[in-house]
C-alpha cells in the first residue's frame, strides 16, 4: 500500500475554473498547497492558488515545469486532451488517469461503459453522416435529441428532432463528423450521485441528490430526494463496479434520468467535481472539494453524512448583481466564483439554503 501523500504537499489542478477554486480551498483547509494550470492569469482558481501556470494544454514545456512543481495532478475540467494527461502521466502521478477521461469524453463510449456496468441508458445510436441520422431516426423515433459526441455541456451541441424537422439542416447545424442520437427520456426526475474512489481503493458515494434544470443548465439541487431504498441499493452496487472497472481514482459525477417506473437511466459522467454537488460545501460532512483532496492524497475518505435538508441554488449572470440580498439572506449562504465578466447565463456563483437535522 502506498503511503498518503502528507499535508503540505503541493496538488496541481489542470483549469483554473470555479470547481478548481473550490479544490484549492479545500486543499488550503487541510494544510495542502493547490497550484493550478489555466488558460488565464486571472482564472478564478488561480486567485486562490499559492501559484499558477499559464499555458495551452499543448505546450510541453510548461506543463513539464507544472510537474516538476508538484506531487500529484488532478483536474477540473474533463476536455483536456487525453494526450496532455498521458504526456504528465510519464512525469507524475495523475488522478484520475487518461483512461477515465477517454470514456467520460464520449457520449458513445460513457454509455457504452454504462451498458457494460449493468445500467440502463436511452435508446441510442452513432451518427456519422445524414444516412446514419435518417436510419437512426427511422428505429429510435420521436421525439429524440441529437447531440455532438464530445465537448457538448450545459444543452450545447444538441439539436431536438420532430416528426417535422428538417434532417439535413438538423445535422449541419452540430457541425461534427461524430454524434449520437438519443430517444428522448419521459423521465420523472434527474439526480445525480457523485463517487469517490481514493488511491489505496476506498470508495465512498454522496447522497443522491435531485437536480432541475432550465434551459438545459442546471438551476437548484435539492437533497434529500425519495429513492427506494431497494432501488438505491441496486443502483449503489452497480455504481461500485462501474468506478472499479475504471480503475477511477478521484471523483465521478454520474447524471442520471429516473424515469416513471423508477429505472434510473445513465445520462453522462464527469470525472471530477460536480455542479449538483456545491451543495456539500455546507450541508455535508465533507464536501466534494476535500473528498477529491482525500482521494488523490490517498487519506481516508471522509462521511459523506448530509447535516439536514439542503438546496443550492447557482446564480447565473446578471443574478450575481443581487449579492447583497444574498448576503442579508440569514438562510442564504453564498458562494461568488471572483468571475469580473458577468455574462447572460454564466455561472457566477450558488448560494446554499440549509435546514439543519435537529
Ligand atoms: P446533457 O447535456 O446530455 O446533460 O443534457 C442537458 C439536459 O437536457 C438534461 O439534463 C435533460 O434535462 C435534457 N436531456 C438531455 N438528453 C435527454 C434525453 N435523452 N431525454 C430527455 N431529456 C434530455
Amino acid at each position: 500500500m502506498t503511503s498518503p501523500l502528507p499535508p503540505g504537499s503541493v496538488i496541481g489542478i489542470l483549469g483554473g475554473g470555479q470547481l478548481g477554486r473550490m479544490t484549492a480551498l479545500a486543499a488550503a483547509n487541510l494544510g495542502y498547497q493547490a497550484y493550478v494550470y489555466c488558460l488565464n492569469k486571472d482564472d478564478p482558481a488561480a486567485q486562490v492558488c499559492a501559484r499558477s501556470i499559464v499555458g495551452q494544454y499543448d505546450d510541453e514545456d510548461a506543463l513539464r515545469s507544472f510537474a516538476a512543481m508538484c506531487d500529484v495532478i488532478t483536474l477540473e475540467f474533463e476536455n483536456i486532451p487525453t494526450e496532455t494527461l498521458q504526456f504528465l502521466e510519464n512525469i507524475i502521478s495523475v488522478r484520475p488517469h487518461h483512461k477515465v477521461l477517454a470514456v467520460t469524453q464520449s457520449r458513445l463510449e460513457e454509455k457504452g461503459f454504462a451498458k457494460e456496468s449493468g445500467f440502463e441508458t436511452a435508446s441510442y445510436q452513432a451518427v456519422r453522416s445524414i444516412s446514419d441520422l435518417r436510419q437512426a431516426t427511422k428505429e429510435i423515433g420521436c421525439p429524440s435529441i441529437l447531440k455532438t459526441n464530445r465537448f457538448g455541456y450545459d444543452g450545447k451541441g444538441q439539436v431536438r428532432i420532430e416528426e417535422d424537422t428538417d434532417l439535413v439542416e438538423a445535422w449541419e447545424s452540430l457541425q461534427t463528423d461524430e454524434a449520437i442520437l438519443e430517444g428522448f427520456v419521459e423521465f420523472d426526475k434527474e439526480v445525480s450521485i457523485i463517487v469517490a474512489r481514493s488511491s489505496i481503493g476506498e470508495i465512498k458515494m454522496f447522497p443522491v441528490t435531485e437536480n432541475i434544470h432550465v434551459n438545459h443548465v442546471l438551476s437548484e439541487s435539492i437533497v434529500p430526494t425519495t429513492v427506494a431504498p431497494e432501488v438505491l441499493s441496486e443502483v449503489e452496487k452497480k455504481l461500485v463496479k462501474l468506478v472499479e472497472k475504471m480503475d477511477l481514482n478521484g471523483l465521478l459525477a454520474i447524471e442520471f434520468f429516473v424515469s416513471k417506473s423508477g429505472t434510473f437511466l445513465v445520462n453522462e459522467m464527469a470525472p471530477r467535481p460536480h455542479n449538483s454537488g456545491h451543495w456539500t460545501m455546507d450541508g455535508c460532512m465533507t464536501s466534494q472539494f476535500e473528498q477529491l483532496v482525500r482521494a488523490v492524497c490517498g487519506l481516508p475518505l471522509g462521511s459523506t453524512k448530509a447535516l439536514g435538508k439542503v438546496k443550492m441554488k447557482n446564480i447565473l449572470g446578471p443574478d450575481d448583481k443581487n449579492w447583497e440580498a444574498y448576503i442579508k439572506d440569514a438562510h442564504a449562504k453564498l458562494h461568488l466564483y471572483g468571475k469580473s465578466d458577468s455574462k447572460p447565463g454564466r455561472k457566477m456563483g450558488h448560494v446554499t439554503y440549509l435546514e439543519l437535522d435537529q
